[in-house]
């Protein structure tokens, strides 16, 4: 996963979600006491994690689950491994979890978690004896119906996979497979899944094309970040007509104006590592490929690359985010006031957290879905997503990201007047 996450900056992200909440009240119109119930999750857990390290030392880690909201669902979000998490990231994000499924309309509410560890100095036994730790200090909290957790930074599949041993075998001893997503496919988990980001992100990217008139065959793109999010995107706006002209890694960017075969890159990259280096293509620095003359411009590594600072050399026509807070509130305005369309995260990686409601719904049912099944599902329902954010948009005359989370402050604020106070 990638190798500077949310935590890295000096913006707090709590404070960011809150500013986000404060303008989306205002324009739905929301009054005090339930903007100050959306402001706060619904409860945090921190857990203290003793765990064997290989040389029988012990070390406490400590961990959190944020959960934001269950009034539309189950809490929902991914779990995260990194030295900078913090509990006001994880508040963040698990805000931005509620926000994101309600866009996606999807039956979830928003959680997130995360442990603070450096998981890449750490071996297979001791992240796998701190992660069934977890599993342990938060199993009265999480379940197949109140909060279902999944892969975020530094974590996939074999997390996943003893999480949901840890928990089957205290909560009953059977199988649950419903309880955690992003599992591999031998432990219920779902085709589609892999690709989901990116593919939810070029239905996006093909609906606001068709809003903003432009043909996908004459558009040029630049993605940043070549990881699971930015391959998949690069390549599905690619299979679109796209021309891909940049992409970059950690290691730096390559540029060629006539295309970068996608698939081609790939195997570059499988073999050395980076996409530098990459025949018929010249060098570009991380800095340039955000300014690179392109139609279509696909963030999808870091936060706060799009600022103040850059925000009025960004030449493309339409920002997509794959990667979550790639663009700061300034810039978000500068973008908005010169007439980029940004398609904000919370919409364009929705792919992700929808393909995982289908593999939950697969694992409640015990069945499995064919690709196209799960891809022609996705499809419909990011389409539906585009539409109802673009109409907000349209209706209250504020930028996309204003109108997303307007949007779902609206749904979930409905979802808790509807359901009433208790007691
Ligand atoms: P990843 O680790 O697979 O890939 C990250 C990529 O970013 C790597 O190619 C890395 O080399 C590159 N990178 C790191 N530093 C960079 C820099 N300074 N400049 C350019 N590239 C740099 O991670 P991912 O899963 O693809 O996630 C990327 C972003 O997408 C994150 O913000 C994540 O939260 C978001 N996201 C991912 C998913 C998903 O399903 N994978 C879903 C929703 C959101």
């Amino acid at each position: 996963m990638m190798s500077e996450p949310m935590g890295s900056n000096i913006i707090n992200p709590f404070e960011v979600a809150l500013t986000q909440l404060d303008e989306a009240a205002k324009i739905v119109g929301i009054d005090r006491g339930m903007h100050d119930v959306l402001a706060q999750p619904k409860r945090v857990l921190t857990v203290s994690l003793p765990t064997r390290m290989d040389n029988d030392e012990i070390r406490v880690f400590t961990g959190f689950r944020s959960q934001h909201s269950d009034a539309r669902g189950p809490f929902k979000g991914g779990i995260r491994y990194h030295p900078q998490v913090s509990i006001d990231e994880v508040k963040a994000l698990s805000m931005w979890m509620t926000w994101k499924c309600a866009i996606a309309d999807i039956p979830y509410g928003g959680g997130k978690g995360g442990i603070i560890c450096n998981p890449k100095e750490m071996s297979i036994g001791e992240l796998e004896r701190m992660t069934r730790r977890y599993a342990y200090a938060i199993a009265d909290i999480i379940g197949p119906r109140t909060d279902i957790p999944a892969p975020d930074v530094y974590t996939g599949g074999k997390e996943m996979s003893w999480i949901m041993d840890t928990y089957s075998a205290l909560k009953g001893n059977f199988v649950q497979p419903e309880v955690i997503t992003g599992k591999p496919l031998a432990i219920g988990g779902s085709l589609g899944r892999n690709e989901a980001t990116g593919r939810g992100l070029s239905f996006t990217v093909r609906e606001a094309a068709k809003k903003l008139g432009i043909g996908l065959q004459t558009a040029n793109v630049a993605v940043q970040g070549f990881g699971n999010a930015g391959q998949f995107a690069a390549q599905l706006v690619e299979e679109q007509g796209a021309k891909v002209v940049a992409v970059s890694d950690s290691q730096g960017g390559v540029y060629n104006k006539n295309g970068i075969h996608i698939g081609s890159l790939r195997k570059h990259k499988e073999k050395t590592g980076s996409v530098v280096g990459f025949p018929e293509s010249r060098s570009i620095s991380n800095d340039e490929i955000l300014e690179t003359d392109c139609t279509i411009l696909i963030p999808a590594a870091l936060e706060n690359q799009i600022t103040k600072k850059n925000a009025n050399k960004v030449k493309a026509k339409m920002v997509a985010e794959a990667a979550n807070g790639p663009t700061t509130p300034e810039a978000d305005e500068i973008l908005y006031k010169n007439e980029t369309l940004v398609i904000p995260d919370v919409l364009a990686n929705g792919g992700g957290v929808t393909v995982s409601y289908f593999e939950w719904l697969q694992n409640l049912r015990r069945e499995y879905w064919t690709e196209d099944q799960v891809n022609g599902m996705l499809d419909r329902n990011v389409t539906k997503a585009f539409a109802d954010v673009y109409e907000t948009h349209e209706k209250y005359q504020v930028n996309m990201r204003k109108a997303s989370i307007a949007l779902a402050v609206g749904r979930v604020a409905e979802a808790i007047k509807i359901r009433g106070l208790w007691p």
